[in-house]
C-alpha cells in the first residue's frame, strides 16, 4: 500500500468503486470516467506505481492483468466486436493514476492511432 495512492484505497475497500473482478491478486473496476460504454481498470492489488518499475518476477502479474481483461470482455459480451486493452505509462502517455492499471474499453468502435 503506496500512501495518498487512489487505486491502493479502492483496492482495500477505503474508497469505494463499483467493483466487476476481484481476487487475491488483481481487481477490476468500473472507470469513474468512462471513455467507452464499457470502460473498466483491471490493476494488480500489489502497488506499482508505472510499467517502468516491472521488476523480474512480475511478468505473470501482468499476464494475469491482460488475461483477467479478455476474461471480463468475454464475459461482457464483448468478445465478438473487440475491445482495446491500453496501459499508460508516464504523463506524456496520459497516465494519470501512478498505480499500474489496465483499461479496458468496449462497446463502441475505436479509431487508430489512439489520440
Ligand atoms: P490514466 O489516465 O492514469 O491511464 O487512467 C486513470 C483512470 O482512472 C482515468 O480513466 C480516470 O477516469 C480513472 N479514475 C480517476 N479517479 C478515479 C476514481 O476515483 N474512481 C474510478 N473508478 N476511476 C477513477
Ligand atoms: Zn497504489
Amino acid at each position: 500500500m503506496a500512501d495518498d495512492c487512489l487505486f491502493c484505497k479502492i483496492a482495500n475497500g477505503d474508497v469505494p468503486a463499483t467493483i466487476v473482478h476481484e481476487d487475491d491478486q488483481v481487481l477490476a473496476f468500473e472507470d469513474i470516467s468512462a471513455q467507452a460504454p464499457f470502460h473498466v481498470l483491471v490493476i494488480p492489488r500489489r502497488h506499482i506505481s508505472t510499467l517502468n518499475d516491472l521488476q523480474d518476477g512480475d511478468e505473470t502479474l501482468v499476464g494475469t492483468l491482460i488475461a483477467t481483461a479478455a476474461r471480463i470482455a468475454k464475459e461482457h459480451g464483448h468478445a465478438q466486436d473487440g475491445y482495446r486493452t491500453v496501459f499508460n505509462c508516464n504523463r506524456g502517455a496520459g497516465q494519470t493514476v501512478f498505480h499500474i492499471h489496465l483499461h479496458l474499453l468496449a462497446g463502441r468502435n475505436m479509431t487508430w492511432p489512439p489520440g
